[in-house]
């Protein structure tokens, strides 16, 4: 069991939790983040690593594995500190107005400042009905692409019709022996640019399109071998496959956010957007875990609210001090 203690403690490791770090620092607070996926990143580094953002200030063109580690570069400094792989559980008020987090892990951390930037909440992907899926999970199927050198030079069937299905077809034509993606209707609900590029490489020969299908069941000795499709008119065929991936998208869960009687609406937190706090005192939400009137979930928007929060968080760390707003230019950052 892991003691700490801290000034701030972040739930959420994602791209907003590790801004967050920043403001923090410039205003020397420190912060503990825990996150219970194994790395840092959030949705980044686990959805989509190696996808190009393009509405970074700053950065005409960055993949999201590279802005996390930027971030990383940018928190360093401040000496942040992690429990990854870690849930948290409960989050208790103590009598002087601090709090105590406790994880799954029994880690615990004192705190007088509780930032919930916990994203979509404990996500799980959605998994289709398909006979034997559970039987060859990580034994060929797989429901995210985190190192798409894994299908280098190998047979990929992929299951789906939004933007992950389309982008990651297109990302591993040039990857795997052989891509086929294959969809229950015959358009799709992602992005149009990436559905034409989509019809494009099927045209061409270089994936297979295969439309008003759904893969139904899976075989194989030990590992996956081979998919089986019924398509609409209930006619079965059957692929080779190495990998299937069903992409259907994250069902976002809040586990245990939902307890700590903070308002909740559609599975997001509300908060006031003077400084992004909760209706809880000491307790913010930032990031794509909260909502409020006009609330948009990108990252440009959750590193604004990280600055605000971190100005309103001051007072309850050092309550005797006076804030003064400083900019980086002049001031610099300053490790601690
Ligand atoms: C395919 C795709 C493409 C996207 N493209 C863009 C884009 O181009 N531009 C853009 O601005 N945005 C984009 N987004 C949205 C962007 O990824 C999110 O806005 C961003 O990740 C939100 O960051 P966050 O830090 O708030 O949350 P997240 O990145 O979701 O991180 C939250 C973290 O909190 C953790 N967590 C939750 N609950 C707990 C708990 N109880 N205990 C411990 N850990 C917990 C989760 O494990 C997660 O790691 C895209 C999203 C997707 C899926």
């Amino acid at each position: 069991m892991e003691h700490i203690d801290t000034d701030i403690c972040i739930i959420g490791a994602g791209p907003v939790g590790l801004f967050a770090v920043f403001e923090a620092g410039l205003l020397k607070m420190r912060c503990h983040l825990i996150d219970v996926l194994p790395q840092v990143g959030g949705q980044l580094s686990e959805i989509y690593p190696h996808k190009p953002i393009y509405d970074i200030p700053g950065y005409p063109e960055v993949t999201a594995q590279e802005l996390v580690d930027r971030l990383m570069e940018q928190i360093a400094p401040f000496h942040p500190t992690f429990s990854l792989g870690e849930r948290v559980e409960t989050v208790n008020r103590n009598h002087d107005g601090s709090y105590t987090i406790q994880t799954n892990d029994n880690t615990t951390v004192h705190c007088q400042v509780v930032v919930i930037a916990g994203g979509l909440g404990c996500f799980e992907p959605r998994k289709p009905e398909i006979d034997r899926l559970l039987d060859f999970e990580g034994k060929g199927v797989a429901y995210m692409v985190k190192n798409p050198e894994l299908f280098r030079d190998r047979k990929v069937v992929l299951a789906g019709g939004g933007d992950s299905a389309l982008d990651w077809a297109i990302f591993l034509a040039n990857v795997a022996e052989r891509v086929t993606l294959v969809h229950r209707g015959d358009t799709f609900r992602g992005v149009p640019d990436s559905a034409e590029k989509v019809f494009e490489l099927a045209r061409e020969g270089k994936i297979d399109l295969i439309l008003k299908s759904n893969v139904v069941a899976l075989t194989g000795e030990g590992h996956l071998q081979e998919v089986t499709l019924l398509d609409r008119n209930n006619e079965v065929s059957h692929i080779a496959a190495d990998h299937l991936i069903p992409l259907f998208g994250l069902s976002p869960k809040l586990g245990p956010i939902a307890n700590w009687g903070l308002n909740i609406s559609f599975s997001a937190i509300e908060v006031n957007t003077r400084d992004y706090s909760t209706n809880v005192e000491r307790i913010y939400a930032i990031g794509d875990i909260n909502t409020y009137p006009g609330k948009l979930k990108l990252i440009l928007c959750g590193f604004h609210e990280a600055a605000l929060m971190a100005q309103s968080a001051f007072k309850y760390v050092y309550p005797e001090q006076k804030l003064s707003f400083k900019y980086t230019t002049v001031y610099g950052v300053t490790e601690f």
